[in-house]
């Protein structure tokens, strides 16, 4: 499934567009079925309806787990680290992660769980959760994680929406210094939720928690039940191919979350053959991703495309931060690990402590480098680039989204010729177009535009859960016969794709558009700013000036001259168009729990209009935005 140069890229591309079918088809052919497809495709954007490998069978699980039990059932599938780097980490080799999950998955049984029931899962980085999602998989349950920092009414809002009848959670779960009762959260979300019978709760950080009888039980307990009742294999349930396997709700940065939802067979195929061709994955490679299973990277690529294809994954219940900011590359260092897959902010953050924290790591292990969540500026690029990847690593930036499954447009490593700040060319398969506000195709090179993809793939949603008009609006009504992304792009003259930020917030200055995310790029240029966001305000001349919200923690000048250069270097960097009419220095930016810049919050702020900020139930730290508010300009 590797393409190894860039002439075979070149060419495995044309094939992938002249003829689509059977260039997925052999890519299919890769995956173990318990019955091949009558029709690889069927497809119309307008409803839509998108299927995908049209009457096969098969269980992910057994792609994931089983397969590889006869060659590799020794191979490390699962190397966990706590979030106390004191306290022991674990490893559970292919072998062992199926017997757990054939395990868990009688669990469910017991308790009522049947093929499609909807199963919430609120749960700590600890192997239980990788085990629990994949025991729901195996038995035909569509699990609906939801990320164990959502508070009790982002979690009810979101059990209700899904109707789900079982919880799987913790007592509570450990981050850096804090202790989150997640028990205790769920159970206030629960008033809410009366379709709940079943809470399973495992043991983790030993907090008091209190049991409803009838209704809650310990994980620990019922696993007990199961090794007594003699027989631990679990045979995995046959499903269809566009049989749903998950729904997972958006980061929630432009609005209300959406519960996106994938199937079985497409979503397989994708994330396994996007991650083996992108990383180019090595069998005995350690692979880290530093996200959160309870995002879609964390399902695509710390859950289901890796363990597909057997490889090695660290899974990391802490957070970049604690003990200290070294943390991200003592972790390297300790399971000498062969590919890293971040996110800018934590790139951004972890840069901000200055060289003393990568200073005497070994980070000789690393040989490929990615990222993903926002675009990644050039500033933090050079950085992950020279400091981390010592010049010897490609840096694969791929662009993708919830409702793509996988990656879209992203270097393939070593085989892609690179650019900082683009996430480069479509993968084979992926038919991206720039489009016009009348959704005109924009063609050639040196354009920019509304990036929409024109072809379907194999990963892509389906639906949006119990509300198929949503995703039809969302997604397929903006343009005709598109798939529109909601992103900005610009292809320059190399055939390059760069992703300029959310249509949503493009600026529009002087009859100009600029994209945020070039501003940012150019402001974050500055040698005293970490991170910054840009969004547009009425402006009586210009229709709409350039506000700047920056983080410069150690603003030792007179701020007003920081201030002055700030707008010089965009000028220089993008031209006096784009300059910020306004700057204010602010400790830090309003995020999603995913960690990716809440733009919409700002521009209200900066319009003067903060009596309704409309969701912010995925924000990170409301306190932020108070400060923010308070010193408005
Ligand atoms: P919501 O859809 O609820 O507003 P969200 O778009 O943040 O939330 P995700 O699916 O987690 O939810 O994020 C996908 C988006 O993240 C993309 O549409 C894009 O804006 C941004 N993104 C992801 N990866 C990259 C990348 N490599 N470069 C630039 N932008 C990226
Ligand atoms: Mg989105």
């Amino acid at each position: 499934m590797q393409v190894k140069s860039f002439e075979e890229y070149q060419q495995v591309y044309r094939k992938s567009v002249d003829q689509t079918e059977q260039f997925w088809e052999e890519i299919a052919n890769n995956f173990l079925w318990k019955k091949k497809w009558d029709k690889v495709l069927d497809w119309n954007f307008k409803e839509p309806k998108i299927e995908w490998f049209k009457g096969a069978k098969l269980n992910i699980t057994e792609n994931c787990l089983d397969r590889h039990l006869e060659k590799n059932g020794d191979t490390p599938a699962i190397i966990w680290e706590p979030n106390d780097p004191h306290e022991d980490h674990r490893i559970l080799t292919y072998q062992q992660l199926h017997d757990k999950v054939c395990q868990f998955a009688n669990v469910l049984k017991n308790n009522g769980a049947k093929k499609g029931d909807r199963i919430c899962i609120y749960m700590p980085m600890v192997p239980e959760l990788a085990i629990a999602v994949l025991a729901c998989a195996r038995i035909g349950a569509i699990h609906s994680v939801v990320f164990g920092g959502f508070s009790a009414q982002s979690i009810a809002d979101r059990i209700k929406d899904a109707e789900c009848n079982i919880v799987i959670t913790a007592d509570g779960s450990f981050r850096g210094t804090k202790e989150v009762p997640l028990k205790s959260i769920i159970d206030d979300a629960l008033v809410q939720c009366p379709s709940i019978k079943r809470v399973i709760v495992l043991t983790r950080s030993h907090t008091p928690v209190s049991m409803i009888k009838g209704r809650d039980v310990w994980w620990e307990d019922e696993v007990k039940k199961v090794e007594t009742q003699g027989n631990p294999h679990c045979p995995a349930e046959e499903m269809d191919a566009e049989d749903m396997l998950f729904i997972l709700y958006t980061s929630g940065s432009t609005g209300k979350p959406k519960g996106v939802v994938h199937t079985c067979g497409g979503y397989m195929v994708y994330t396994g053959y996007t991650f083996s061709n992108a990383f180019q994955y090595q069998p005995g490679e350690v692979y880290f991703c530093t996200a959160d299973i309870g995002w879609i990277t964390g399902h695509s690529y710390i859950a289901y495309g890796p363990l597909t294809q057997g490889a090695t994954s660290v899974m990391f219940e802490g957070i970049p931060t604690w003990p200290d900011a070294g943390r991200l590359w003592d972790i390297v260092e300790k399971y000498k690990v062969n590919i890293l897959y971040t996110a800018p902010t934590a790139i951004r953050s972890l840069m901000s402590f200055g060289d003393d924290v990568v200073k005497g790591k070994d980070f000789s292990s690393l040989k490929k480098l990615g990222s993903v969540g926002e675009p990644l500026n050039e500033e933090a690029w050079h950085w992950f680039d020279e400091r981390i990847g010592k010049g010897n690593c490609p840096i694969v930036d791929t662009w993708w989204q919830t409702e793509t499954g996988g990656f879209m447009i992203s270097p393939i490593a070593n085989v892609t010729p690179l650019k900082p700040g683009y996430a480069t060319l479509p993968l084979p398969g992926v038919q991206p177009v720039l489009v016009d506000e009348n959704g005109k195709e924009i063609e050639g090179n040196g354009v920019s535009g509304n990036l929409c993809i024109k072809f379907p793939w194999p990963g892509m949603l389906r639906t949006t859960y119990g509300d198929h008009e949503r995703a039809r609006t969302t997604y397929f009504a903006t343009y005709p016969d598109l798939y529109f992304t909601g992103d900005g792009c610009l292809r320059d003259e190399d055939g390059y794709y760069r992703i300029t930020g959310r249509v949503d917030d493009v600026l529009n200055v002087s009859g100009h558009r600029i994209g945020t995310a070039e501003v940012e790029n150019a402001i974050n240029m500055h040698s005293s700013v970490v991170e910054s966001a840009v969004v547009g305000y009425p402006h009586d001349i210009k229709g709409q000036g350039v506000y700047a919200f920056v983080v410069c923690p150690n603003l030792h000048d007179d701020p007003e001259l920081t201030k002055k250069d700030i707008m010089m270097t965009v000028s220089r960097i993008i031209g006096a168009i784009a300059r910020p009419d306004k700057i204010q220095f602010v400790s830090g930016l309003p995020k999603t729990r995913s960690g990716k810049i809440m733009r919409r919050i700002l521009r209200k702020i900066a319009e003067g209009d903060t009596s309704n900020l409309g969701d912010t139930s995925t924000l990170l730290d409301p306190a932020v935005v108070e400060e923010i508010k308070a010193g408005a300009l």
